[in-house]
């Protein structure tokens, strides 16, 4: 049975699994990120992640490829640069086969979950997807753009990445990409909290640490906080509508862990 190595880089935790054709997860583990150590350090990593993996599985199993995500824009199987850990230019894609021995393909990691995304929506019964526009939200946002079939990767490899839509406000939030208001200064679990917070305060009421406790309030009913929320949810929709109506997709992704948390916020 062919099985594959996955792999997520992020800027706390590499993720490694072994699925095998179906998608089924056999292993996982992870390790904590040490960028500082440099890409072959990772790539060692990861290789020593699938060798330990590798040992448990049945005689008839051989895993015959690793699929890899990067926090950042990938060109080829070269990772541009990566805010998160600190990196540059880097040959990531070839040191992770150099130390696995598998061939390995590295793409950008929304770009990686819109494939799995769809190839999974697919397995369940569904058509593939050939337009498709995807959207993660979590400590930022990001996405992903699939176009007659097809990966947008852009001029720059930098396509899909929502996160950095001007969000029409003007409070002068700084984002990580250097512009101001970029939509993940307000679409992100730190943009939310910061917007309740800022309506909380200016109310005179006490600011909550984190966005779990935020969930609390809405949850109660709290009219602040409900307002922060529907007001988040009001500039994502709104970006959201700009790109549907830009590439008229058939199907529309929303992902990451703000977008279930406290129930379901975003419908
Ligand atoms: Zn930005």
């Amino acid at each position: 049975m062919d099985v594959a190595l996955g792999i997520d880089i992020g800027g706390t935790t590499v993720k490694s699994a072994l699925v095998d054709r179906t998608g089924a997860l056999i292993q996982k583990r992870s390790v904590r990120t040490e960028s500082s150590a440099g890409h072959v350090k990772m790539a060692h990593d990861i290789a020593a992640m699938a060798k330990d993996m590798s040992k448990d599985l049945p005689d008839r199993c051989t895993v015959v490829g690793a699929g890899a995500g990067a926090p950042g824009p990938v060109e080829g199987r070269m990772l541009l640069g990566a805010v998160n850990l600190g990196w540059g230019e880097t040959p990531l894609a070839q040191a992770i086969e150099r130390s696995s021995g598998l061939p390995t393909v590295l793409l950008n990691d929304a770009n990686a979950a819109a494939l799995g995304e769809r190839w999974a929506a697919r397995s369940h019964g569904g058509d593939l997807a050939e337009n498709l526009l995807f959207a993660t939200l979590g400590t930022g946002v990001g996405g992903a753009i699939i176009v007659n079939g097809s990966l947008l990767n852009g001029a720059h490899a930098c396509g899909g990445e929502i996160g950095h839509i001007p969000s029409g406000k003007s409070e002068k939030r700084v984002c990580g990409c250097g512009n101001l208001d970029c939509l993940e200064t307000y679409a992100s679990a730190n943009g939310l909290l910061a917007t309740a917070n800022n309506l909380f305060v200016t109310n005179q009421v006490s600011a909550v640490p984190t966005c779990e406790e935020l969930f609390e309030r809405v949850k109660a009913g709290d009219r602040l906080a409900t307002k922060a929320l529907d007001d988040t949810i009001d500039l994502l929709a709104r970006a959201l509508a700009g790109i549907i109506n830009t590439i008229d997709p058939e199907m529309v992704i929303i992902g990451g862990g703000l977008s279930a948390a406290g129930g379901t916020p975003i419908r």
